[in-house]
Formats: structure tokens, C-alpha cells, sequence
């Protein structure tokens, strides 16, 4: 075979939305002749994390990738209500408000609950260990008419006909086509723990089988099972840091004080405090956030997956699931631009900046939306100097007005590429997508909510 035959896709990244992509790209996107190279900065892949939540959406685009051993219930939890999210009080531990799955009537894609390391690693048995590149830090991307490059810190450097930057929040990828471009910090620093479940069963009295996020004035506090007999909680607390300070004081999974977990939660309901002075350790995590980006395409050869194009900082624990509906979304451009492809197979740049292009029109749009609501959340300032009625009415009142957000949690990214393919096709470039409009509606839902869904 002809190396002109062959696409060389090179992946920066081998996290959720990496692998994600690599599996993707091998089975949805019909291309038969792939080189797909993932590089990752870690010297292994460990079952690192806490807990991270898969919605109807993520589910879904799980099974499509064959990853069908994450729908069991031995790698992921789903409570036994079959309720996707509960909303209980601080205090009175009673349930304020709830969420249901609007239109999933299959029990294997109900919002799911596992550590992120075991989710990874199922993703992980189904990418050829041999295409992934350890110990391989980016330090900056190129693109020219006729590729695309990486160069290591080490001081190495890959080469392929399309860059993926699958490198997370901090991508460097997107650093080397947007330098301008800052995280910023959203004020919330999450304390996570995950341990084995055994040591909370049958010591927290009144314990709920279902996940719950418990409400209270400031923070919140969530527990839940996950997969493999483990367990997490997760507290918060605010830092009034600015970026670059909190980014000198603590990093990223950096290990906290359990006891000011459980001191900042003493006067939570009997539950949350069994669950605090049950909890182990608890590691550091500062919440960061970034705006919608320009362009997900960058010299029609270079594009963005995963928490590298959208850096939501995990709001609404839509992050895992918006990383595989963007691998999906990928492939289906992929395979939409190329199915008709010549024989032998060609890919002249135009037709390849025509797939990321159609990748980020799908995509885009849908991602901005959350990323809209979540910087109207964080610059809400609090309101000041209330007294213990006016606040428990505030809160009653947050809790239950949450708004639907079934439009992330059960997105058809299938139906919303082809609703794309429509548009474009119709050249109907005039009428605004669906999609922009809801951005609107929703600078005015956002002001009316809280970040604190945050992480959990
Ligand atoms: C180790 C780890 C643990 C996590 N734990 C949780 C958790 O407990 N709960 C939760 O909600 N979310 C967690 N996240 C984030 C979560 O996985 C993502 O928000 C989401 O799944 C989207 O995935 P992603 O692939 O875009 O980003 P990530 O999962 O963050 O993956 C990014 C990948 O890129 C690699 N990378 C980053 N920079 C470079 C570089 N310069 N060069 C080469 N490789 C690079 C990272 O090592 C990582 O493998 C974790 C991420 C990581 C990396």
C-alpha cells in the first residue's frame, strides 16, 4: 500500500476523549486505511481520578463505539430509582427536586457513575497499546499545506496529515493556535475522595442508594456508589484566589486535609457527616473554566476534541460524555466526507479541512451553549446579608427551579450531525442553527442558576 493511501492521524492526548477518538475513528469512520498514533504526557496510564458521570448521551455514544463493557453494572453504578439526579437538603436531608430520563428506555444508557480510571481503562482495551506514546509531553503543534507536526519537551516530534488535540483543559494544542487564550478560575475547589464501599456500608445510617447531590446556602456536598465497589464523596469550598495565585497554591489533584472536609460540614445532616468522617483522604481539585473558542479548526488540518475544545470545568459532570459525543461527531464527518472517496483513497487537504469543519458545526454550537450558562453562573455575584429565612427561601426556591437540561444530558449528537449535513448541504447559510438561538434563550436561564451542579 501507498503511503498517499493511508491517513496519519496523530492524537495528542490519550485520555477519554483520545481514546474515545482513536476507537471511533477505527470503527465509524469507514476509512480503511488509518495510521492513528496517540501521545500522551503521562509515563503510564494509571487508574487515576475520582468519580466521573456518563449521561444518556455519553452512554450512548459508548455502545456505538463497541465499549460495551462500560454498560454493565459492574464497571458503572445507576441507583436503583432509575432517577438520574436528587436533589436533597442540607439540613433536613429531605428531597427538594429531582431530574428524570425524558426519553431513555433503555436502563443500560441511565445516567452512570464510575471512577474515571475504570472508564478510561475500558476504553483503553480497545485501542492498540502499540499506537500510544508514553512519557510524550507537547510542547507546541504545527500545521502547513502539506501536515501536521508535534514537538515533545523531550524534544522528539511526530508527523501525520491530522492533528487531534484531545489534550485536555490546558491543551497545548489549542495554546499553539489560540496563545491569547486563559482558563479562568471559577472560585470552587472540589474536595474528591473515592474509596472502597465497604467502608461506609452499614455505618451511615439512613444511607440512599441512589447518587445525591445534598443543597445547601453556599455549597454543596455529593455521595454516590460507583462501579467496582467504590465509593465517592465530594465537598467544596471557595477560594477567593485569583488564577495565577491558586494556580502557585494548589495543584491539580494535590492531596487535602480530610479533617477540613469534615470540619466545614458539621452541621450537614447526620448522613453527610457519618460519610465525612468516613471518608479516607480527600484530594484538591481548582475549578477552572474557559470561553467558547473562535474555531475549532485551525489550517483545515488541526482540530480540537474533548475538554481541549470546550473547557466547561466539568459543570453539569457533562464533560466525560461531551468528549465520546465528539468522537462520534468526529468520525461521522470522517465518514461523510470520505465514504465516496477516489480509489485509491486520497485526502487532499480541502476535503480534510471539509470534514473538521462539519465535525465543528456539529459540535461547536451545542458546546457554547453550556459554556454561555456556566460564565453567566460565575460572574453572579452572591447576594450579601441575608437572614436564615431569606436564605433557606433562596435556596428552596434554586432547588426547585433548576432548569431542564435534557437538551446536554440526552443530546442525539447522531441526529444533530445530520441535521447539520442538512443545512450545509441546503447552503441555507443564511438561517441561524437552532442551536445559536438556544445560546440566547439561555444567557437568561443562566443568570437563574447556580454553578454549584459543578464536578459532581
Ligand atoms: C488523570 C485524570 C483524572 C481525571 N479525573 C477526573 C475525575 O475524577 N472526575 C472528572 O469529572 N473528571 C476527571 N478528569 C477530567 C475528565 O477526564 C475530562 O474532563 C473529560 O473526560 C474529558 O476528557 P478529555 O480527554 O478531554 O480530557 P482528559 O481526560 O483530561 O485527558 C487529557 C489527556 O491529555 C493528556 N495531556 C495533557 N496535556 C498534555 C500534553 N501537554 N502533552 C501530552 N499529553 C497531554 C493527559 O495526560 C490526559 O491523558 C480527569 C482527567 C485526567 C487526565
Amino acid at each position: 500500500m501507498a503511503d498517499e493511501d493511508t491517513l496519519r492521524v496523530i492524537i495528542a492526548g490519550a485520555g477519554i476523549a483520545g481514546l474515545a477518538a482513536a476507537i471511533s475513528l477505527e470503527r465509524v469512520s469507514t476509512i480503511p486505511h488509518l495510521d492513528i498514533q496517540l501521545y500522551d504526557q503521562a509515563p503510564e496510564l494509571l487508574e487515576i481520578g475520582a468519580s466521573i458521570a456518563l449521561s444518556p448521551n455519553g452512554m450512548r455514544a459508548l455502545e456505538k463505539l463497541g465499549v460495551h463493557e462500560a454498560l454493565t453494572d459492574e464497571v458503572g453504578y445507576r441507583g436503583p430509582s432509575g432517577i438520574p439526579q436528587i436533589f436533597r437538603h442540607w439540613k433536613t436531608d429531605q428531597i427538594v427536586s429531582f431530574d428524570t430520563h425524558a426519553n431513555v428506555p433503555d436502563p443500560c444508557h441511565h445516567t452512570t457513575r464510575f471512577h474515571r480510571g475504570h472508564l478510561h481503562s475500558a476504553l483503553l482495551k480497545h485501542v492498540n497499546s502499540r499506537s500510544i506514546h508514553l512519557n510524550k509531553k507537547v510542547a507546541r503543534a504545527e500545521v502547513s499545506q502539506d501536515g501536521v507536526s508535534l514537538y515533545f519537551e523531550d524534544g522528539s516530534s511526530a508527523h501525520g496529515d491530522i492533528l487531534i488535540g484531545a489534550d485536555g483543559i490546558r491543551s497545548r494544542v489549542r495554546q499553539s493556535f489560540i496563545p491569547e487564550y486563559k482558563l479562568r478560575f471559577t472560585g470552587k475547589v472540589f474536595m474528591r475522595s473515592t474509596f472502597d464501599a465497604s467502608l461506609v456500608d452499614g455505618n451511615v445510617p439512613d444511607l440512599p442508594a441512589d447518587s445525591i447531590h445534598w443543597w445547601g446556602p453556599k455549597d454543596n456536598f455529593f455521595a454516590s456508589r460507583l462501579g467496582k465497589g467504590k465509593y465517592t464523596t465530594v465537598g467544596a469550598y471557595d477560594d477567593p484566589h485569583s488564577a495565577e495565585e491558586i494556580e502557585k497554591h494548589i495543584s491539580w489533584d494535590q492531596p487535602g486535609n480530610v479533617d477540613f472536609l469534615r470540619e466545614r460540614y458539621k452541621d450537614w445532616n447526620p448522613t453527610i457527616r457519618a460519610l465525612t468522617q468516613l471518608t479516607p483522604y480527600t484530594h484538591l481539585y481548582p475549578n477552572f473554566a474557559g470561553d467558547p473558542l473562535p474555531t475549532w479548526v485551525f489550517g483545515s488540518r488541526v482540530t480540537l476534541i474533548g475538554d481541549a475544545a470546550h473547557a466547561h470545568g466539568g459543570a453539569f459532570a457533562a464533560g466525560g460524555s461531551l468528549a465520546l459525543d465528539d468522537a462520534l461527531a468526529l468520525s461521522l464527518a470522517m465518514k461523510h466526507v470520505f465514504s465516496s472517496s477516489s480509489i485509491p483513497p486520497s485526502f487532499p487537504v480541502d476535503k480534510v479541512g471539509k470534514a473538521l469543519e462539519l465535525y465543528s458545526k456539529t459540535r461547536q454550537p451545542h458546546t457554547a451553549r453550556l459554556l454561555h450558562i456556566i460564565h453567566n453562573q460565575i460572574s453572579q455575584k452572591p447576594q450579601g446579608n441575608m437572614t436564615p429565612e431569606e436564605e433557606e427561601h433562596a435556596l428552596i426556591k434554586r432547588m426547585k427551579s433548576r432548569p431542564n437540561t435534557e437538551w446536554l444530558s440526552e443530546h442525539d449528537v447522531e441526529a444533530a450531525f445530520a441535521a447539520t449535513v442538512e443545512q450545509l448541504e441546503a447552503g441555507d447559510a443564511a438561517k441561524e442553527p437552532q442551536s445559536l438561538k438556544s445560546i440566547k434563550a439561555d444567557r437568561k436561564i443562566g443568570q437563574d442558576m447556580e454553578l454549584k451542579e459543578s464536578k459532581m
